[in-house]
């Protein structure tokens, strides 16, 4: 009786519940809701998922397997609250046959597509749900407070593969919201298990020979998580030490040399390409550059690029943070120009335009991050005659 008691206890509270196991329960419930509505309303589900017109014996079936898959639904939610590792593993096999299932019946037309289409998104999203927590809860710590002195005990587990000994404390933010695209920040926390603070500054390093913990502001108070490495990753520098005691004029806004639409600084003789031009970008544009400059090279070694006078200043206003080329040559097009680069510094949407001696050339609606990179097309830019070309964001 007391070990019924205490398995009864175990199911109400749920004690000590990893991730994968909470997958599942909420899978189960999914299943049981489902069941539910199937059970209650048999003509609604029949007519969701495209079923034939149900006649009376086949509303009594339709029940029936409603009542099965609630069977079904309650066996996934008991394992998933009792935390029980065997059946996680089963329900993983289970759903992942349940793909190729719904394929071979509804190609062989034993089901409508609709209903296999959903139990195979169903079955595929809750599997990869259960399988990402479950590689989260052997890599990550259920804590970071558990963490405090413990690290090295952990690493030593020696079901961590050497790939695995690395976990992320906590991912930090100083925005309202992650830079990546979304739904990064649901992925981190809900299917990888690690914590995504915004709204969070990093005070201080602590440690002494080696990082033992960070300070963070985060919500008005101040904590310290336990880790042994911080890693940046953003707020990104152009690597110009070389250029600041040399005589190529630097932008303030990127960071890095003005250059004109051939890639040339200040001085024609030198060509830019690549992250030095401004904070970062990825290594396929950088090589897209680098490619282009090469070749710019030869044609400006056989004399064939244009004078560097007269030039035409691009401009631009907040909440833009940096536009390039810098310049454009008059004899604009020549090579077919590459576009204008842009980025923002804080998020804002509105109406992107590019005027040229104040008439309107182009503009496109549009919705800003920052780090995110702006292309604005210069393929309409006039050849000759151009004063000033302009980039500016006119917010909603
Ligand atoms: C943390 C991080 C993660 C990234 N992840 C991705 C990714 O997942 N995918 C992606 O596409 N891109 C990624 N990038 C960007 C990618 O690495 C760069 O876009 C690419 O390497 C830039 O190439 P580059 O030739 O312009 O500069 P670099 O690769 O930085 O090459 C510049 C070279 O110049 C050398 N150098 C510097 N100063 C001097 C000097 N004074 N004298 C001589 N040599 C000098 C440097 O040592 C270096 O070898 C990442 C960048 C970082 C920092």
């Amino acid at each position: 009786m007391p070990l019924f008691r205490a398995t009864l206890h175990r199911l109400w509270t749920a004690e000590g519940q990893s991730r994968a196991a909470r997958s599942v329960e909420v899978f189960g419930w999914l299943i049981s809701a489902e069941a539910v509505v199937i059970v209650l309303a048999p003509h609604v589900a029949a007519s969701v998922l495209h079923l034939p017109a149900l006649v009376e014996q086949g509303v009594s079936y339709l029940r029936l397997a409603g009542v099965l898959g609630g069977g079904v639904g309650m066996l996934y939610v008991v394992s998933g609250r009792m935390n029980a590792e065997g059946f996680v593993f089963a329900s993983l096999l289970e759903r992942s046959l349940m793909i190729p299932v719904m394929a071979v019946l509804w190609s062989v037309s034993l089901i409508p597509g609709p209903l296999a289409l959903v139990l195979a998104i169903q079955d595929l999203g809750s599997l990869l749900w259960t399988l990402g927590t479950r590689r989260a809860d052997v890599r990550v710590p259920p804590t970071v407070e558990t963490l405090a002195g413990t690290v090295s005990g952990d690493l030593d587990n020696p079901r961590l593969r050497a790939t695995e000994l690395i976990y992320v404390a906590a991912m930090l933010e100083e925005g309202e919201r992650i830079t990546a695209r979304r739904p990064g920040d649901w992925i981190a926390r809900h299917v990888l298990g690690v914590p995504v603070l915004t709204g969070t500054r990093l005070i201080a390093i602590r440690g002494l020979d080696k990082v033992e913990a960070v300070e963070i502001e985060h919500a008005g108070g101040r904590e310290t998580i336990a880790c042994d490495g911080v890693v940046f990753t953003g707020r990104f520098q152009p690597e110009t030490a070389i250029l600041k005691t040399s005589h190529l004029t630097l932008d303030p806004g990127t960071g890095g040399p003005a250059i004109d639409q051939y890639f040339r600084c200040s001085d024609l003789q030198f060509f830019a390409a690549g992250n030095l031009l401004r904070p970062v970008e990825t290594s396929g544009l950088c090589w897209a550059e680098g490619r282009i400059v090469a070749a710019n090279m030869i044609l400006g070694l056989k004399d064939r690029l244009p004078e560097a006078t007269p030039a035409v200043p691009v401009t631009y206003a907040a909440p833009l943070k940096y536009v390039y080329p810098q310049r454009f040559t008059a004899q604009m097009g020549v090579v077919g120009p590459p576009p204008l680069c842009a980025r923002v510094s804080r998020a804002a949407r509105g109406r992107l335009r590019l005027l040229v001696d104040g008439r309107e050339l182009w503009s496109h609606r549009v919705n800003l991050l920052p780090e995110r990179r702006i292309t604005i097309p210069t393929d309409r830019l006039p050849p000759v005659g151009a004063q000033q070309i302009h980039v500016e964001l006119i917010e909603d």
